[in-house]
């Protein structure tokens, strides 16, 4: 294969060879996108929310029609195959979702009405999207979370640049070939491809900017676009926290935190990462615990069976071994799993449980994005709330405990945006249908669920009409003043 000079080598996770090379877009291509999707956004917003609905759902047929070929493309990106071929029919199923729903949004959020002050002055609200909106996405749900922010904006009368992660940027081309089916859309939306430079061109070019991935990335991008004065929505890391009370089912309670933690090989933003559990049940759950992730199955060598396929980006494993490494050194235990394997070229890691651990451990501390569960004991209700909320993210979390009303009392006073009661990670379940904003370090610029996940890609218009008579400059005259005493 020959090789560009600038050209960003791609590795199959399974693998770890190069299967492949991308060419980042350079500035000038940057802005020659940017000045031609503009172009076409005029006509988009022209289109209507109908015009642009009836676009949208001959997308969604499309990429349903493409799903083997987004998907092939999707499982050399990550590694994994099941997730690869529900993706395609989830971003479909989205669109439709939100075509259903934006009506009814937009339509609640128009409004007219006399001025409080003045009645012979009344206004009406208009909508009006911001002409180019910028989507820089991450390496572990490369089509999802390169589609999350832009259905809604480009429903919302945007158009969209797209730049997924340089590590899974291969799905970027099948779902390409689907836009190019519809013209209309092909006008407003697309893909380019590069690293991190090509992301900062971008935020020069456009008028808001949606960023899914790490803290130290988010803050960059976050400055960039206050240099710009330009909104940016950040989705940010977590350390989600799981508490499991005393009187919770332990096999149903273990179930739920494991899956929470080793699902997709912990490589999701919302994976629990941090479990405290209460005292009287802590050890026949971590033996409950160790038994349930014993039996969680490596997907190697067949891709078509276990459970946890291998890293999507190699260097990440060391990250989480050097996490581990160090509790240990601190003086943490590893149950069950750890540290990761190489097999066959790829890098795996088997579920892990961790105890030992405290608050001094990076693994309790920083973001992990891998398979492991570090498990505390506590004392009280107080002490597990404080230990769940000593921390710089506040992404989402979890309770689970013998009642929902008990869990519920909990997570109404942890500090994150999502508290999911009696499982983990429900927050997919939801997207569309609830709002919820990060807290702390994982994220900023209002919520990308909901209705507002749609609404912040309007900018709000007041049109002001007077019916009275003109306010001349004789009624504003010093010697016409109005006594107010
Ligand atoms: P990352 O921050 O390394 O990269 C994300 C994107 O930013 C990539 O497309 C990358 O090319 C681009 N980028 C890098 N440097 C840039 C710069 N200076 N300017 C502009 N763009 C730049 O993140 P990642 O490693 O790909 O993804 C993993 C992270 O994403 C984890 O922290 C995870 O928690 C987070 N994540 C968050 C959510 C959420 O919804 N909150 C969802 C998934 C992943």
């Amino acid at each position: 294969m020959s090789s560009i000079s600038n050209a960003i080598p791609l590795f199959d996770p399974r693998t770890g060879e190069k299967d492949g090379e991308i060419v980042p877009a350079t500035s000038a291509e940057v802005a020659q996108a940017a000045r031609e999707l503009r172009e076409g956004q005029a006509s988009w917003a022209a289109l209507g929310l109908d015009g642009r609905i009836a676009v949208m759902r001959r997308w969604a047929d499309a990429i349903e029609a493409n799903a083997a070929k987004i998907t092939a493309a999707e499982i050399r990106d990550t590694g994994r195959r099941r997730v690869a071929r529900e993706v395609p029919f989830i971003v479909a199923g989205s669109i439709r979702g939100w075509c259903n729903q934006a009506p009814e949004i937009v339509a609640r959020t128009l409004y007219e009405g006399t001025s409080t002050v003045m009645p012979s002055i009344s206004y009406r609200t208009q909508l009006v999207p911001y002409p180019l909106v910028g989507v820089i996405s991450p390496w572990n749900h490369p089509f999802l979370l390169s589609m999350l922010d832009g259905v809604p904006a480009l429903l919302a009368g945007c158009a969209l640049l797209v730049k997924p992660s340089e590590v899974a940027p291969r799905f970027a081309g099948p779902v390409s070939e689907t836009i190019a089916t519809v013209p209309e859309l092909a006008a407003v939306l697309r893909y380019i491809v590069g690293d991190g430079a090509t992301g900062q061109a971008m935020i020069e070019e456009v008028d808001a900017l949606c960023f899914t991935g790490s803290v130290p990335t988010g803050r960059k991008v976050a400055e960039a676009c206050a240099r710009r004065f330009i909104p940016s929505f950040l989705e940010l890391g977590g350390k989600d926290a799981v508490i499991v009370t005393g009187t919770a089912d332990i096999q149903q309670a273990a179930a739920a935190v494991l899956k929470g933690a080793v699902h997709n090989s912990g490589q999701m933003c919302f994976a629990t990462e941090r479990a405290y559990v209460a005292r009287e049940i802590y050890e026949p759950f971590v033996e409950e615990l160790k038994s349930q992730a014993s039996r969680v199955a490596l997907s190697y060598p067949d891709i078509e069976h276990g459970h946890i396929g291998p890293y999507i980006l190699a260097r990440q494993a060391d990250i989480v071994d050097a996490q581990l490494e160090e509790a240990v050194q601190a003086g943490a235990t590893v149950e069950v799993g750890g540290p990761s394997q190489t097999l066959g070229g790829g890098r795996y890691m088997p579920a892990t449980v961790v105890t030992g651990v405290d608050h001094s451990m990076r693994l309790m501390r920083e973001e992990t994005f891998g398979p492991v569960l570090p498990v505390m004991p506590y004392d009280s209700e107080a002490e597990a709330i404080a230990l769940a909320n000593d921390s710089d993210f506040g992404l989402s979390g979890a309770v689970i405990a013998g009642s929902a009303e008990e869990a519920e009392r909990i997570a109404e006073r942890m500090n994150a945006g999502a508290i999911s009661i009696q499982d983990t990670s429900l927050t997919i379940f939801i997207m569309r249908d609830v709002e919820k904003t990060s807290f702390g370090i994982s994220g900023m610029g209002g919520s990308r669920m909901g209705p507002n996940s749609l609404l912040r890609f309007f900018r709000k218009k007041a049109l002001i009409r007077q019916s009275g008579r003109v306010i001349d400059m004789d009624s504003l005259a010093e010697h016409n003043a109005a006594s107010h005493h």
